[in-house]
């Protein structure tokens, strides 16, 4: 038994066992004897987060076995578990607390757990290499899951300060005005279950409770059972740092086939791993019965193309090179978006081979603690059967020219007790017309190279997998580029474009990235788990609602046009944050606008466009004399709404949705209603920081005909009274 690894599980395991079991002994009254002895009972079984508590399973359970070296070193077991039970704990107790909080609150919840994790990545690291991770791989999984968390807990400025937000635009139903719509988006009132792949042990669990928790539901996750004692470390540290509200987050390590004999409609689901068990578990009665969404990430053949301009020599063919050996050997081929399938032009494939054999050669395997070590190995001894078995049925249509999948050299460790593998390239020719390359997936270090003649043929293999995560072509002509992403993107999630001007801060062709979709259509499941606000959206019900516009500014906490605009006592701008309330509204004194007018603002901006300054060139324009510039009647507008006096507004920094629907001609007058649309907190930087919140106020800028001639948002910094 590897007594480092051991000895990380168990420092984990005893930090925190010891912390929990301080809080049931404040309940139990145990005795330090006693809680010495639950410390060493538990080391090497892993623990289910269970209703708040750290609870093993029955039985002996399944035991997990060190990637590098094949020693035993913990086992895991959900049986016996209350299933049910923890469902009921997290409707209740996680989601009542998490729907409290507002979308702010939630957000800044997330900033904190990225910071505290944070701060514990380096016990991750040394928890992660026993799935075969070297450095680079753990650093994908551990700080990219962080970051997805700040990622998501930055999103929280793109939402308001309320538990609900809405979606869209008011939607006016009637000719007076007095009846309308809009979309509501509440929370889910169930949790997410989250069944996950052996690959990404930590960003599988960060980046899919990131979105949940931010939408306000509560979460149960399901790692898969190979590699859940890096999962579990992480949830043991979450847990202990108190920071999500008690039910927030609950785990089961272990087999839990029974995991969704507990969904209703309240929930959703969502699985990443293989298609086939994907298309099992959609197909789970209770799943169809009560309509729970289920979102399904599962296995592509991802493609990379070089573009017909790629030629031996340019730039993008050695991009090319390197970015599709990256792809074969990070994570040793274990990630999702890999790239399976590798199209060149006929006329490069020989080249394109010669320069990833002569790559690959060079990718030292083994023990990645060991000096030069690039690539690890499996996350154990059956996936590394299955990628064998994979490989097998690849060769009935492809030939093998680099690699071997019975042996490897290894540095650093026993090429036989750890789940290695040789990097491997395989060839087919005839690529249109075999199947298996187009759909067998091995999941290892493994990618078939196939040639092309056009671009229209390149779109077509593409196509050949039914739908994938991502997709990447590197090109530098930009008309081959369009036309590859515009005929393909009907088939894949994702598709970068890569070319010598972007190489150098590119993401590359593997990386999900929490702003941007992730999933894909077809045989990728038609997912959708990430994608900023769109992911949010997965975990809130939206709904439409009808009435007055009064009374959707109450529901919505914005005001919606048309809605009651009562007169403010004193000016909003004498008003402190807390105190204003939406629709609050300041009707203005009028200014008659004069010629001379238009002419200075001319000639202080610097702006003679003919229409404002020459009434001769008028002629088959669509204006009937000299017109006001509109951003003269937007400062107007402002100059009749401010009220100057210092107070507690701190300043004006936007403006937003900004419209000139009328021509001004010299005479009309105009007036200003602003009313106070949306108030959005902010949180203090640090103790020094000043107290405040945006404040939205719509301008409504109208002539002596009550028609509006300008309307826009503007966004103004607020003091709030209360400075603590
Ligand atoms: P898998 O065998 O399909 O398992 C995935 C998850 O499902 C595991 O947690 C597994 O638990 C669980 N599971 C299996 N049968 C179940 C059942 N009857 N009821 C409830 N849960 C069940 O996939 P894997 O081998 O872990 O992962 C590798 C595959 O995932 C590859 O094909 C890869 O392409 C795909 N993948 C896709 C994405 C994506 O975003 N599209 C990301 C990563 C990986 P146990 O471990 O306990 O069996």
């Amino acid at each position: 038994m590897n007594s480092g690894l051991l000895k990380n599980l168990s420092i984990f395991r005893r930090v925190h066992i010891y912390k929990v079991a301080l809080n049931i002994s404040s309940h139990l009254s145990l005795t330090c004897a006693c809680l010495k002895t639950h410390i060493k009972m538990t080391m090497n079984k892993l623990g289910n987060l269970v209703m708040d508590k750290w609870i093993e399973g029955d039985g002996t359970g399944s035991t997990l076995y060190n990637a590098i070296n094949g020693e035993a070193i913990a086992s895991t077991s959900s049986d016996g578990l209350d299933i049910s039970a923890m469902y009921d704990y997290a409707r209740g107790e996680g989601g009542h607390s998490l729907r409290k909080m507002t979308f702010q609150e939630r957000g800044l919840m997330l900033k904190a757990l990225a910071l505290h994790l944070n701060s514990k990545k380096a016990d991750f690291y040394k928890v992660s290499w026993a799935t075969g991770a070297t450095k680079i791989d753990s650093w994908i999984d551990i700080e990219g899951g962080i970051g997805n968390l700040f990622t998501n807990a930055s999103l929280r400025r793109r939402l308001p300060n309320t538990p609900f937000a809405v979606d869209g635009d008011f939607i006016p139903l009637s000719k007076e005005g007095t009846f309308g719509g809009h979309h509501l988006l509440v929370p889910k009132e169930g949790v997410a279950i989250h069944i996950n792949a052996f690959n990404f042990p930590v960003w599988g669990m960060l980046e899919k409770i990131a979105v949940n928790l931010l939408a306000g539901v509560p979460a149960i996750v399901k790692p898969a059972t190979v590699t859940s004692y890096l999962t579990e470390a992480v949830v043991r540290e979450i847990h202990a740092s108190g920071i999500l509200p008690k039910g927030a987050l609950q785990l089961v390590c272990g087999s839990a086939r029974n995991i969704l004999d507990y969904v209703d409609e309240r929930d959703v689901v969502t699985f990443t791993g293989s298609a086939d068990t994907g298309r099992l578990l959609k197909a789970n009665e209770r799943i169809i019965n009560h309509s729970v969404p289920f979102n399904l990430e599962a296995d592509s053949l991802n493609s990379a193309i070089l573009g017909p301009d790629a030629s031996p020599g340019t730039p993008e063919f050695d991009l090319f090179i390197k970015e599709v050996r990256k792809e074969i050997t990070v994570k040793c081929g274990q990630k999702c978006t890999a790239v399976r399938r590798i199209m060149v032009p006929k006329g490069h494939i020989d080249a394109v081979q010669e320069a990833l054999a002569s790559q690959l050669a060079q990718t030292v395997v083994g023990d990645p603690q060991a000096e030069g070590v690039r690539m690890g190995a499996l996350v154990g001894q059956s996936q590394r059967d299955d990628v064998r078995a994979q490989i097998a049925l690849l060769r009935e249509e492809a030939e093998l020219v680099f690699g071997s999948p019975d042996s490897v050299e290894t540095t650093g460790a026993d090429s036989e007790k750890g789940a290695f593998m040789s990097p491997m390239l395989l060839r087919v020719d005839n690529p249109a017309s075999v199947t298996k390359v187009h759909e067998v997936e091995a999941f290892g270090p493994v990618s078939t190279i196939m040639p092309y003649d056009s671009i229209e043929d390149a779109v077509a293999l593409s196509k050949m997998g039914k739908g994938s995560l991502c997709c990447s072509i590197t090109t530098h002509d930009k008309k081959a580029a369009a036309e590859f992403v515009r005929n393909a993107a009907s088939m894949h999630g994702r598709i970068l474009v890569l070319d010598r001007e972007c190489a150098k801060e590119s993401t590359g062709h593997g990386s999900p990235l929490p702003l941007l979709v992730h999933g894909g259509p077809g045989r990728a499941g038609g997912g959708e788990e990430m994608g900023g606000l769109r992911g949010v959206k997965h975990y809130l019900q939206r709904t439409a609602i009808q009435g007055h516009p009064s009374m959707l500014t109450a529901i919505t906490e914005q005001y919606q046009p048309g809605g009651a605009q009562p007169e403010s006592e004193p000016h909003v701008f004498r008003k402190h944050f807390e105190e204003l309330e939406i629709g609050d509204t300041v009707t203005t004194a009028k200014h008659t606008v004069t010629e001379a007018d238009i002419a200075n603002f001319a000639n202080v901006s610097g702006d003679n466009f003919y229409a404002h300054v020459d009434a001769t060139s008028l002629e088959g324009t669509l204006f009937e004399q000299k017109v006001a510039h509109g951003y003269f009647v937007l400062s107007k507008a402002a100059g009749l709404f401010v009220d100057p006096r210092k107070g507690p507004v701190l300043l004006n920094y936007g403006i937003e949705e900004c419209r000139f629907t009328k021509p001004v001609y010299p005479g009309a007058t105009i007036g200003v209603r602003l009313t106070v649309k949306e108030k959005i907190s902010q949180e203090k930087r640090d103790a020094e920081d000043v107290a405040k919140g945006i404040v939205k106020y719509l301008v409504d800028v109208y002539d002596e005909t009550g028609e509006t001639v300008a309307i826009a948002t503007i966004l103004t910094m607020v003091k709030k009274l209360d400075q603590s």
